[in-house]
């Protein structure tokens, strides 16, 4: 038998877990005008852009121009983080 690895993020340790949003909506659709289903917040610099159903996707794309690794979800009664670089989900808090 070989002991299976645990799988871990070097990120969480390194995020201010009382991070504030930005803004009250994704940053860029408010700019577009657009709307979005849900929002995910940056960890790392209070960004707020919206899921993956949305259709713009900026949390994602955050992700791929900042390479801010770490977002959790802005919704209310929602309690995950997720880590884009090793695919993990994490409690935040
Ligand atoms: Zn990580
Ligand atoms: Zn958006
Ligand atoms: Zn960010």
């Amino acid at each position: 038998m070989v002991a299976e690895q645990e799988p871990t993020c070097s990120h969480v340790g390194k995020i201010d877990r009382h991070m504030k949003p930005k803004t009250h909506g994704c940053e860029e659709c408010l700019a577009m005008g657009d709307s979005w289903v849900h929002l995910r917040l940056c960890m790392q610099c209070g960004h707020v852009g919206c899921c993956d159903d949305s259709k713009n996707k900026h949390a994602t794309k955050h992700f791929h121009k900042t390479k801010h690794p770490i977002m959790r979800s802005l919704e209310p009664g929602e309690l995950w983080g997720w880590c884009y670089v090793d695919d993990l989900g994490f409690d935040p808090i």
